[in-house]
Protein backbone atom coordinates (compact mmCIF):
# COMPACT_ATOMS: atom_id res chain seq x y z
CA UNK A 1 0.00 0.00 0.00
CA UNK A 2 1.63 3.72 -0.84
CA UNK A 3 1.34 6.49 1.74
CA UNK A 4 1.21 9.81 1.03
CA UNK A 5 2.57 12.47 3.66
CA UNK A 6 0.37 15.74 4.12
CA UNK A 7 2.56 18.67 4.85
CA UNK A 8 1.35 21.96 6.35
CA UNK A 9 3.82 24.58 7.89
CA UNK A 10 1.02 26.13 10.54
CA UNK A 11 1.49 29.89 11.83
CA UNK A 12 -1.24 31.41 13.42
CA UNK A 13 -4.14 28.97 12.16
CA UNK A 14 -5.91 27.85 15.16
CA UNK A 15 -9.34 28.14 13.96
CA UNK A 16 -7.97 26.86 10.57
CA UNK A 17 -6.10 23.36 11.68
CA UNK A 18 -9.13 21.35 12.74
CA UNK A 19 -11.16 22.20 9.33
CA UNK A 20 -8.27 21.08 7.25
CA UNK A 21 -7.97 18.04 9.06
CA UNK A 22 -11.57 17.29 8.90
CA UNK A 23 -11.76 18.27 5.37
CA UNK A 24 -7.95 16.14 4.10
CA UNK A 25 -9.13 12.85 5.91
CA UNK A 26 -12.27 13.12 4.19
CA UNK A 27 -11.28 13.45 0.99
CA UNK A 28 -8.54 10.72 1.53
CA UNK A 29 -10.53 8.25 3.42
CA UNK A 30 -13.32 8.75 0.85
CA UNK A 31 -11.12 8.93 -2.52
CA UNK A 32 -8.36 7.24 -1.92
CA UNK A 33 -9.08 3.86 0.42
CA UNK A 34 -6.00 2.43 -1.56
CA UNK A 35 -3.57 4.94 0.22
CA UNK A 36 -2.69 5.48 3.78
CA UNK A 37 -1.73 8.35 4.88
CA UNK A 38 0.12 10.34 7.26
CA UNK A 39 -0.42 14.56 8.24
CA UNK A 40 2.66 16.69 9.38
CA UNK A 41 1.82 19.90 10.64
CA UNK A 42 4.84 21.94 11.18
CA UNK A 43 4.11 24.66 13.89
CA UNK A 44 5.90 27.89 12.88
CA UNK A 45 5.92 29.18 16.52
CA UNK A 46 2.59 30.93 16.53
CA UNK A 47 1.51 33.01 18.64
CA UNK A 48 -2.34 31.63 19.33
CA UNK A 49 -3.11 28.11 20.11
CA UNK A 50 -2.70 25.97 17.15
CA UNK A 51 0.15 24.38 19.28
CA UNK A 52 -2.69 23.26 21.33
CA UNK A 53 -5.26 22.20 18.72
CA UNK A 54 -2.23 20.87 17.17
CA UNK A 55 -1.37 18.65 19.96
CA UNK A 56 -5.13 18.01 20.28
CA UNK A 57 -5.42 16.60 16.93
CA UNK A 58 -2.44 14.46 17.45
CA UNK A 59 -3.98 12.48 20.44
CA UNK A 60 -6.72 11.90 18.65
CA UNK A 61 -5.34 10.32 15.73
CA UNK A 62 -2.06 9.70 16.64
CA UNK A 63 -2.16 7.05 13.92
CA UNK A 64 -2.42 9.59 11.40
CA UNK A 65 -1.41 13.21 12.84
CA UNK A 66 2.31 13.86 13.38
CA UNK A 67 3.37 17.61 15.09
CA UNK A 68 6.82 18.81 14.66
CA UNK A 69 6.85 22.42 17.23
CA UNK A 70 9.43 24.93 16.06
CA UNK A 71 10.90 26.76 18.87
CA UNK A 72 10.56 30.33 17.17
CA UNK A 73 8.61 31.44 13.91
CA UNK A 74 11.59 30.37 10.89
CA UNK A 75 9.19 31.38 8.05
CA UNK A 76 7.42 28.92 5.52
CA UNK A 77 10.12 27.66 4.34
CA UNK A 78 12.07 26.26 6.56
CA UNK A 79 8.75 25.34 7.84
CA UNK A 80 8.24 23.11 4.69
CA UNK A 81 11.64 22.35 4.23
CA UNK A 82 11.24 20.25 7.81
CA UNK A 83 8.30 18.60 6.84
CA UNK A 84 9.70 17.22 3.93
CA UNK A 85 12.15 15.74 5.25
CA UNK A 86 9.89 14.25 8.19
CA UNK A 87 7.62 12.61 5.83
CA UNK A 88 8.05 9.09 5.36
CA UNK A 89 5.64 8.37 2.62
CA UNK A 90 5.76 7.34 -1.24
CA UNK A 91 4.46 10.98 -2.51
CA UNK A 92 4.60 14.21 -0.41
CA UNK A 93 1.94 16.81 -0.49
CA UNK A 94 2.88 19.99 0.96
CA UNK A 95 -0.34 22.76 1.21
CA UNK A 96 -1.37 25.65 3.22
CA UNK A 97 -2.98 25.67 6.52
CA UNK A 98 -5.43 28.67 5.31
CA UNK A 99 -8.09 26.04 2.68
CA UNK A 100 -7.02 28.10 0.16
CA UNK A 101 -5.45 24.89 -1.53
CA UNK A 102 -8.82 23.14 -1.53
CA UNK A 103 -8.28 19.90 -0.14
CA UNK A 104 -11.08 18.48 -2.63
CA UNK A 105 -8.33 18.85 -5.52
CA UNK A 106 -6.02 16.05 -3.51
CA UNK A 107 -7.38 13.54 -5.43
CA UNK A 108 -6.10 15.14 -9.09
CA UNK A 109 -2.67 15.61 -7.82
CA UNK A 110 -2.61 11.85 -7.23
CA UNK A 111 -4.27 10.75 -10.59
CA UNK A 112 -1.54 12.55 -12.14
CA UNK A 113 1.20 11.41 -10.12
CA UNK A 114 -0.37 8.01 -10.82
CA UNK A 115 -0.19 8.81 -14.80
CA UNK A 116 3.85 8.97 -14.36
CA UNK A 117 3.94 12.58 -13.02
CA UNK A 118 6.90 13.07 -10.27
CA UNK A 119 6.09 16.75 -9.41
CA UNK A 120 2.41 18.19 -9.56
CA UNK A 121 2.47 21.60 -9.27
CA UNK A 122 -1.17 23.71 -8.53
CA UNK A 123 -1.38 26.78 -10.16
CA UNK A 124 -3.06 29.44 -9.23
CA UNK A 125 -5.41 31.34 -11.54
CA UNK A 126 -5.60 34.92 -11.62
CA UNK A 127 -8.09 35.68 -8.79
CA UNK A 128 -10.25 38.61 -7.60
CA UNK A 129 -8.84 38.37 -4.13
CA UNK A 130 -5.51 39.66 -4.27
CA UNK A 131 -5.11 43.46 -4.61
CA UNK A 132 -3.97 44.95 -7.53
CA UNK A 133 -0.47 45.87 -6.12
CA UNK A 134 -0.28 42.53 -5.30
CA UNK A 135 -0.87 40.76 -8.72
CA UNK A 136 1.48 43.71 -10.42
CA UNK A 137 4.15 42.78 -8.09
CA UNK A 138 4.38 39.09 -8.85
CA UNK A 139 3.74 39.53 -12.29
CA UNK A 140 6.74 41.56 -12.38
CA UNK A 141 8.65 39.21 -10.45
CA UNK A 142 7.95 36.14 -12.79
CA UNK A 143 8.88 38.52 -15.68
CA UNK A 144 12.26 39.21 -14.19
CA UNK A 145 12.87 35.56 -12.67
CA UNK A 146 12.33 33.76 -16.26
CA UNK A 147 14.29 36.66 -18.12
CA UNK A 148 17.46 36.27 -15.25
CA UNK A 149 17.28 32.58 -14.24
CA UNK A 150 18.55 28.98 -15.95
CA UNK A 151 15.85 27.50 -13.95
CA UNK A 152 12.47 27.09 -15.51
CA UNK A 153 10.06 29.00 -12.68
CA UNK A 154 6.25 28.70 -13.95
CA UNK A 155 4.38 31.76 -12.79
CA UNK A 156 1.72 31.46 -10.03
CA UNK A 157 2.58 27.97 -9.44
CA UNK A 158 2.13 27.55 -5.66
CA UNK A 159 3.38 25.59 -2.59
CA UNK A 160 0.37 23.30 -3.20
CA UNK A 161 2.20 20.65 -5.19
CA UNK A 162 3.16 17.02 -4.82
CA UNK A 163 6.24 15.45 -5.07
CA UNK A 164 7.37 12.04 -5.47
CA UNK A 165 9.59 10.07 -3.02
CA UNK A 166 12.98 10.38 -5.59
CA UNK A 167 12.23 14.33 -5.91
CA UNK A 168 12.09 14.50 -2.06
CA UNK A 169 15.13 12.63 -1.43
CA UNK A 170 16.92 14.58 -3.69
CA UNK A 171 15.50 18.00 -2.04
CA UNK A 172 16.31 16.73 1.39
CA UNK A 173 20.15 16.09 -0.03
CA UNK A 174 20.37 19.93 -1.24
CA UNK A 175 22.53 21.82 1.48
CA UNK A 176 21.73 25.78 0.96
CA UNK A 177 20.59 27.42 3.55
CA UNK A 178 18.67 30.70 2.40
CA UNK A 179 15.73 28.92 0.29
CA UNK A 180 12.30 28.95 -1.92
CA UNK A 181 10.83 25.70 -1.71
CA UNK A 182 9.24 26.15 -5.09
CA UNK A 183 12.30 27.43 -6.69
CA UNK A 184 14.36 24.18 -5.30
CA UNK A 185 12.11 22.13 -6.61
CA UNK A 186 11.36 23.89 -10.14
CA UNK A 187 15.54 23.47 -10.20
CA UNK A 188 15.87 19.76 -9.51
CA UNK A 189 13.56 19.13 -12.45
CA UNK A 190 11.51 15.40 -13.20
CA UNK A 191 8.35 15.30 -14.49
CA UNK A 192 5.66 17.95 -14.16
CA UNK A 193 2.49 18.13 -14.11
CA UNK A 194 0.09 21.26 -13.38
CA UNK A 195 -3.40 21.58 -12.06
CA UNK A 196 -5.35 24.99 -12.21
CA UNK A 197 -6.70 26.20 -9.25
CA UNK A 198 -9.06 29.06 -7.61
CA UNK A 199 -7.71 29.82 -4.43
CA UNK A 200 -10.54 30.73 -2.47
CA UNK A 201 -9.84 33.41 0.46
CA UNK A 202 -8.53 32.12 3.39
CA UNK A 203 -11.03 30.60 5.63
CA UNK A 204 -9.84 32.71 9.41
CA UNK A 205 -7.26 35.14 9.67
CA UNK A 206 -5.26 37.17 8.06
CA UNK A 207 -1.91 36.34 5.68
CA UNK A 208 1.28 36.49 7.43
CA UNK A 209 3.00 37.66 4.39
CA UNK A 210 2.47 41.02 3.67
CA UNK A 211 4.12 43.18 0.97
CA UNK A 212 7.83 43.68 2.78
CA UNK A 213 7.88 39.94 3.74
CA UNK A 214 6.89 39.23 -0.23
CA UNK A 215 9.36 41.49 -2.08
CA UNK A 216 12.32 40.16 0.99
CA UNK A 217 11.76 36.69 -0.76
CA UNK A 218 11.46 37.97 -3.84
CA UNK A 219 14.62 39.31 -3.87
CA UNK A 220 15.95 36.56 -1.73
CA UNK A 221 14.77 34.09 -4.78
CA UNK A 222 16.21 36.02 -7.50
CA UNK A 223 19.72 36.11 -5.59
CA UNK A 224 19.39 32.61 -5.07
CA UNK A 225 18.51 31.57 -8.62
CA UNK A 226 20.62 33.99 -10.56
CA UNK A 227 23.43 35.87 -10.72
CA UNK A 228 22.26 38.55 -13.12
CA UNK A 229 21.95 41.17 -10.71
CA UNK A 230 25.78 40.65 -9.63
CA UNK A 231 26.99 41.42 -13.21
CA UNK A 232 24.66 44.11 -14.02
CA UNK A 233 27.58 46.58 -12.54
CA UNK A 234 29.83 45.43 -15.15
CA UNK A 235 27.40 45.20 -18.05
CA UNK A 236 26.77 49.02 -16.94
CA UNK A 237 30.68 49.96 -16.59
CA UNK A 238 30.95 48.31 -20.49
CA UNK A 239 28.30 50.61 -21.73
CA UNK A 240 30.27 53.36 -20.25
CA UNK A 241 33.35 52.45 -21.11
CA UNK A 242 32.32 51.98 -24.57
CA UNK A 243 30.53 55.39 -24.83
CA UNK A 244 32.73 57.61 -22.93
CA UNK A 245 35.86 56.30 -25.26
CA UNK A 246 33.58 57.05 -28.73
CA UNK A 247 32.77 60.68 -27.17
CA UNK A 248 36.59 61.18 -26.09
CA UNK A 249 37.93 60.29 -29.59
CA UNK A 250 35.42 62.94 -30.89
CA UNK A 251 36.95 65.35 -28.46
CA UNK A 252 40.65 64.45 -29.35
CA UNK A 253 40.18 64.53 -33.08
CA UNK A 254 38.47 67.92 -32.73
CA UNK A 255 40.46 69.65 -30.24
CA UNK A 256 43.47 68.93 -32.14
CA UNK A 257 43.03 68.06 -35.84
CA UNK A 258 40.01 70.55 -35.89
CA UNK A 259 37.60 68.39 -37.42
CA UNK A 260 34.25 69.20 -36.84
CA UNK A 261 35.24 72.45 -34.90
CA UNK A 262 32.70 72.14 -31.95
CA UNK A 263 35.47 73.14 -29.59
CA UNK A 264 34.84 71.43 -26.25
CA UNK A 265 34.91 72.85 -22.87
CA UNK A 266 37.74 72.11 -20.43
CA UNK A 267 34.97 70.88 -17.82
CA UNK A 268 33.35 68.62 -20.62
CA UNK A 269 36.43 67.08 -21.79
CA UNK A 270 36.90 66.61 -17.72
CA UNK A 271 33.50 65.13 -17.53
CA UNK A 272 34.21 62.49 -20.15
CA UNK A 273 37.50 61.44 -18.64
CA UNK A 274 35.67 61.03 -15.16
CA UNK A 275 32.69 59.08 -17.07
CA UNK A 276 35.25 57.15 -18.43
CA UNK A 277 36.71 56.29 -14.83
CA UNK A 278 33.50 55.05 -13.62
CA UNK A 279 33.26 52.89 -16.49
CA UNK A 280 36.59 51.22 -15.62
CA UNK A 281 35.65 51.17 -11.50
CA UNK A 282 32.36 49.14 -12.62
CA UNK A 283 33.78 46.74 -14.73
CA UNK A 284 36.11 46.31 -11.82
CA UNK A 285 33.39 45.45 -9.96
CA UNK A 286 31.98 43.44 -12.16
CA UNK A 287 34.83 41.17 -12.80
CA UNK A 288 34.68 40.95 -8.85
CA UNK A 289 31.26 39.79 -9.08
CA UNK A 290 32.40 36.73 -11.49
CA UNK A 291 34.43 35.38 -8.55
CA UNK A 292 31.81 35.70 -6.41
CA UNK A 293 29.35 34.27 -8.06
CA UNK A 294 31.84 31.55 -9.03
CA UNK A 295 32.17 31.19 -4.77
CA UNK A 296 28.29 31.69 -4.72
CA UNK A 297 27.82 28.83 -7.26
CA UNK A 298 30.64 26.64 -4.85
CA UNK A 299 28.42 26.99 -1.46
CA UNK A 300 25.23 26.69 -2.79
CA UNK A 301 26.83 22.97 -2.95
CA UNK A 302 24.02 21.76 -5.65
CA UNK A 303 24.39 18.92 -7.14
CA UNK A 304 26.17 19.30 -10.30
CA UNK A 305 23.23 16.74 -11.92
CA UNK A 306 20.71 14.12 -10.79
CA UNK A 307 19.91 11.18 -12.29
CA UNK A 308 16.71 9.53 -11.64
CA UNK A 309 16.93 6.13 -9.64
CA UNK A 310 13.47 4.90 -10.70
CA UNK A 311 12.18 5.34 -14.46
N1 LIG B 1 3.16 30.29 7.36
C1 LIG B 1 4.20 29.78 8.11
N2 LIG B 1 5.12 30.64 8.65
C2 LIG B 1 5.07 31.99 8.45
C3 LIG B 1 4.02 32.50 7.64
C4 LIG B 1 3.08 31.62 7.12
O1 LIG B 1 4.29 28.58 8.31
O2 LIG B 1 5.92 32.71 8.96
C5 LIG B 1 2.16 29.38 6.78
C6 LIG B 1 0.71 29.74 7.06
O3 LIG B 1 0.27 29.19 8.28
C7 LIG B 1 0.00 29.14 5.88
C8 LIG B 1 1.01 29.29 4.75
O4 LIG B 1 2.28 29.44 5.37
O5 LIG B 1 -0.26 27.76 6.08
C9 LIG B 1 0.71 30.46 3.84
O6 LIG B 1 0.68 31.65 4.59
P1 LIG B 1 -0.30 32.85 4.24
O7 LIG B 1 -1.69 32.37 4.05
O8 LIG B 1 -0.06 33.88 5.29
O9 LIG B 1 0.31 33.37 2.87
P2 LIG B 1 -0.37 33.59 1.44
O10 LIG B 1 -1.68 32.85 1.39
O11 LIG B 1 -0.51 35.05 1.29
O12 LIG B 1 0.63 33.01 0.49
MG1 LIG C 1 -2.95 32.02 2.54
Amino acid sequence: MSRISIVVPVYNEAKNVPVLFERVSDVLTKTCPDLSFEIIFVNDGSRDDSLTQLTHLENAHPETVRVLDFSRNFGKEAATTAGIRAATGDLILSMDADLQHPPELIPKFIEKWRNGAEVVIGVRKNDASDTRLKRMGSRLFYKLIRAVSQTDIVPRATDFRLIDRGVADEFNALTERSRMTRGLIDWLGFRRAFIPFTAPNRLHGTASYDMKKLVSLALESLVAHSLFPLRLAGYIGITIIILSSILGIVMLLDRYLFVWGLSFSGPAILANLILFLVGVVLVSLGLLAFYIAHIHTETQNRPLYIIRKKR
